[in-house]
């Protein structure tokens, strides 16, 4: 398996939304001290968030080919290196469109 991939995480850019809304949302509803304090508070928990792996913190793995039974293997994961999220699929086995084909991949499969 390789990391053929970095993308953007949309667990980080859900939160780092969500939470500057939050701060939109509060002013003029508390004082400026607590206004700058909750800013100063949000900016600190965000400032790194261009450091890992840029805008791009999450790591995609994949594999795939044909196997030697004769259909076609998926493996895909990604991780996030800056909150922990991650997504995986495995195990996909998709057989061959030709009915008669598909047939003799499953009975091979069957013999595994
Ligand atoms: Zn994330």
């Amino acid at each position: 398996m390789s990391a053929d991939d970095w993308v953007s995480c949309p667990i980080c850019i859900y939160k780092r939304k969500n939470s500057f809304k939050l701060l939109k949302d509060k002013y003029g509803k508390i004082s400026q001290e607590e206004y700058e304090d909750l800013k100063k508070e949000l900016n600190e928990e965000h400032e790194d968030d261009e450091d890992v792996g840029g805008s791009t913190p999450v790591r995609i793995d994949r594999e795939y080919g044909l196997s030697d039974k004769g259909y076609v293997y998926l493996s895909f994961s990604a991780v996030c290196q800056k909150c922990g999220a991650s997504w995986q699929h495995n195990g996909e086995k998709i057989l061959p469109l030709d009915k008669d084909d598909a047939a003799i991949v499953k009975e091979m499969m069957k013999q595994c």
